[in-house]
């Protein structure tokens, strides 16, 4: 079984940028895309925040070219998912997907995290997108002089309703109890803002429209009575899970399940680098995490030209 000198787990900008940076130093990594190439850009329209591109570009289509690049410096892509990894001989790191083994002298993870989404089994897919979103910073500029809602009452709540006041013209912060969860800091910035209006008590049970969407059903958690709020955006931001579960035991984590890093991207295993979301709740931005991977393929590296 050939040992690979790197395996890149995910391919978001992490862990295409590491590819970049791996392939053009020869190390042809063997890069597992997962179940979604691409990562949480593929669901973005419009990037107008990436540095070097003026003009704005789409989430797919930025993803799609950091494949191509990685690929024309030699990187290897896999339509796999890792589903296992052994990581307690630093030597050999051994990863699964199915009964496949893939042994490797050393490995980045770049699996990313998934935004948590109502779980309505309903009109989610479709309005994906259109109107439906859980990036303010990616798509909050869409909104001029529009009314958007946000889902949530912890810090990424109160920041991206105070964030969306920039452009909307009225910001409904929606939760689901009668407090907020987000710091005192982040609350006065909530309760100080003219544009934000909170809807206590209230969780969202539909999504409405017909192109895109138009409006969204309340429930309220206290008497269960049902309403309707016109809205042009509704921006959820109750959280993100980190895709960490296959490393339980194997890396050290948060108690929130991120990953652990020390100097940037540095694991408890030698051997194993970590870049972007899956240790990141702080920024999740595509240009952080591409940072984040080149520091991971750099140390990757270099950990290989001093064992050689
Ligand atoms: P969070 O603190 O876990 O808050 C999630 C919010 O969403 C909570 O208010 C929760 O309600 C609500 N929620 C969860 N599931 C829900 C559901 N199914 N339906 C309706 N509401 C739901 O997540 P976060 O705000 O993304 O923050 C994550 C971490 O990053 C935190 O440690 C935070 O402090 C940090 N952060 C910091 C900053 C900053 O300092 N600038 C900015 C952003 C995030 P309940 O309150 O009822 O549980």
């Amino acid at each position: 079984m050939k040992k690979e000198k790197l395996i890149i787990i995910g391919s978001g900008p992490a862990g295409l940028t590491a590819a970049i940076y791996a392939a053009r130093a020869e190390m042809s990594p063997l890069i597992f895309e997962g179940n979604e190439p691409g990562g949480q850009l593929m669901g973005t329209t419009e990037i107008e925040n990436f540095p070097g591109v003026p003009d704005g570009t789409m989430g797919p289509g930025l993803m799609n070219r950091m494949r191509e690049q990685a690929k024309k410096f030699g990187g290897r892509t896999e339509f796999k998912r890792i589903e296992k990894v052994d990581f307690s001989d630093p030597s050999t790191l051994k990863l699964w997907s199915g009964d496949e083994e893939f042994p490797a002298e050393t490995v980045i993870v770049a699996t990313g995290a998934s935004a948590r989404w109502l779980n309505l089994g309903k009109g989610e897919e479709k309005f994906w997108g259109k109107g439906y979103t859980a990036c303010a910073t990616c798509d909050g500029a869409f909104f001029r002089d529009k009314i958007v809602g946000v889902v949530g009452g912890g810090d990424s709540a109160c920041e991206e309703a105070s964030f969306l006041t920039r452009f909307a013209s009225k910001v409904y912060l929606i939760h689901r109890r009668d407090e907020l969860r987000a710091s005192k800091a982040m609350q006065k910035r909530v309760f100080d803002n003219d544009k934000i209006e909170i809807l206590w008590d209230k969780t969202v049970t539909d999504l409405r429209g017909e192109e895109k969407l138009e409006s969204v059903e309340l429930t309220d958690t206290q008497s269960g009575k049902a309403s309707e709020l016109k809205l042009d955006g509704l921006f959820m931001a109750i959280g993100h899970n980190p895709n960490t579960e296959i490393f339980e035991g194997q890396l050290d984590r948060h108690e929130n399940k991120y990953l652990k890093v020390e100097n940037f991207v540095k694991s408890n295993v030698p051997s194993v680098f970590i870049a972007g979301d899956c240790a990141d709740w702080r920024y999740r931005q595509a240009v952080t995490a591409a940072g984040f991977g080149c520091m991971a393929a750099l140390e990757a590296e270099r950990f290989l030209a001093e064992k050689e």
